[in-house]
């Protein structure tokens, strides 16, 4: 029998490769970082190749790292940064230009446009998202607007659009000779150009972006069978079998199933999602409606998202556009040599502000300095910023679902930050948990696959291995995270009309 699963990961930063047991312990991992490119002010890119090549090299080291080869491997999971656009060649697997990345803002005049008329709601009720650069739609319209040749490759029907996991399947699955063209529910939900309740395309709002159909990739649910690794491959006749956005995926690893359940991840943004069940339901504070996972043939079940763009990215901005320290940790040493914020607020509005405000204008800031803030107080203001921007989120999830949130799990790479999640639990006046697992996006993804070949029963085995490993529960008086709360609004709205 074999007696494993194989999730890759294929994050803003890196791509990483882990095979699970049956437990769900992780057995043996690789990782590689990406370029990350900023050929101008507001643009992000990855080149789609390099990534391809990072995974297929990720997925030599795990399994090499594990001692197994394909024949070990039940089922490939696969998660992925989101919205992230790659368009490529579908005779020659060439993209037609970089990746362009999620918090990349270049659309912002296709989606001024495209809002004049309607407002930034103008396809909220359809697809549950506001009008914004965040999302891939705007991305393929841009490409076939700008790339020369690529709008008449488009409508002869030679270019393919997907988000990175479709991307990565193609590949996987044979790429040129007969590379499967598939997304998920989750993925195709951060399109902007999927209805939420029909799970389809949405062919009127595909037709006002001016994107050909033919270059869609088909839309099927998260844990499903949909294709085997390529010949010749690394995974040769491997089933892959479940796909989920990150995000999607770190909330079904951290086994939030029932309505009402929350997680938070604290990675490059932040992304906290609040399980709403088989309903969407509309947001009336600034949070996002998406599809959080479908299983199979079961009906989609549905998500509220809070999505923070800035988080730990900002703290690799103090480490390389600063030189502030040398290391992503080293932001905590350097903040615990102060007390306190010394005054000082950092909003972190680099691609404008997503949730709950939306507001493409704003840009980021440093407020409140006198002669007595050091980069101490800075690195600290860093970290508070992703504390004060998650309690924005989760006022917005209380007002939007009534019943106010009673603790928060929590995972990504900045959980390791004690002073910030102990800050955070001050900030929302309720506790924050860690599992043991904090590879909660791969560990999903895996169990998508997983399910769908029946090497775990079901959702229960989930819910069965999470355990919690570390809790930080509220200790600063309310008067003083009061005023620190108000004072970080008050900074916020001085970050609105930068951009014209
Ligand atoms: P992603 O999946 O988005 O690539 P990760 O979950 O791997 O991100 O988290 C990496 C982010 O966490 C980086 O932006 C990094 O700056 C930040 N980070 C990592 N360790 C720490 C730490 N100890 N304190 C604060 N931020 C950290």
């Amino acid at each position: 029998m074999t007696q494993f699963i194989l999730s890759i990961d294929q994050g803003t930063t890196s791509s990483r490769a882990i095979v699970f047991d049956h437990s769900a312990s992780i057995v043996a991992s690789g990782q590689l970082e990406h370029r990350q490119h900023f050929p101008r002010a507001g643009w992000v890119e990855h080149d789609a190749i390099e990534i391809w090549d990072n995974v297929r090299q990720a997925v030599g080291l795990a399994l090499t790292r594990a001692n197994l080869t394909h024949t070990d491997i039940a089922a490939v999971g696969l998660t992925n940064q989101r919205e992230t656009t790659v368009v490529w060649n579908r005779h020659t697997g060439i993209p037609v230009c970089r990746a362009i990345v999620w918090q990349d803002t270049r659309t912002q005049r296709i989606v001024a446009e495209l809002a004049r008329e309607h407002g930034v709601d103008r396809y909220k009720s359809a697809v549950g998202l506001p009008l914004a650069t965040y999302f891939a739609g705007p991305k393929v319209r841009w490409i076939l607007d700008n790339i020369p040749g690529a709008r008449e490759s488009a409508d002869n029907g030679d270019l393919l659009f997907g988000t990175m996991d479709t991307w990565i399947l193609w590949n996987l699955t044979g790429g040129v000779d007969g590379g499967i063209h598939v997304t998920d529910v989750t993925n195709a939900s951060r399109t902007m150009l999927m209805g939420l309740e029909s799970l389809a395309w949405d062919e009127s709002i595909v037709a006002d972006l001016g994107i050909p159909l033919s270059m869609l990739p088909e839309i099927r649910s998260s844990a499903e069978v949909y294709g085997f690794g390529r010949e010749h491959g690394m995974l040769p006749g491997v089933p892959i079998a479940g796909v989920l956005g990150d995000q999607q995926a770190a909330t079904f690893g951290q086994a939030c199933f029932r309505e009402g359940m929350a997680k938070n991840t604290y990675g490059t943004g932040n992304f906290l999602l609040l399980n709403t069940g088989e309903t969407p339901v509309h947001s009336q504070n600034g949070l996002i409606t998406t599809v959080c996972y479908q299983i199979g043939d079961a009906p989609a079940v549905y998500a509220l998202e809070g999505s923070i763009a800035v988080t730990g990215s900002l703290v690799q901005w103090l480490r390389d556009n600063m030189g502030m320290f040398a290391d992503a940790p080293d932001v905590e040493t350097l903040a615990r040599e102060v007390d306190d914020n010394g005054g000082a607020y950092f909003v972190p509005a680099f691609s404008g502000l997503f949730a709950p405000y939306w507001r493409p204008d704003a840009r980021g800031a440093l407020l409140g300095l006198t002669r007595f803030v050091t980069k101490q107080h800075v690195a600290r203001a860093a970290l508070e910023a992703t504390a004060f921007q998650t309690r924005e989120v989760v006022a917005a999830m209380n007002a939007d679902s009534g019943i106010p949130l009673a603790e928060l799990r929590v995972d990504g790479g900045m959980v390791a930050n004690e002073l910030l999640m102990q800050f955070q639990a001050d900030q929302l006046g309720v506790d924050v948990l860690r599992p043991t697992v904090i590879e909660t996006t791969a560990l999903g993804a895996a169990y998508a696959a997983g399910i769908a070949v029946g090497f775990w029963d079901g959702q229960e085995s989930v819910t069965e291995n999470w355990s919690e490993a570390q809790r930080w529960t509220p200790s600063m008086p309310v008067a003083e995270r009061e005023k620190l709360f108000r004072n970080w609004k008050k900074a916020v709205s001085r970050t609105f009309s930068w951009v014209d």
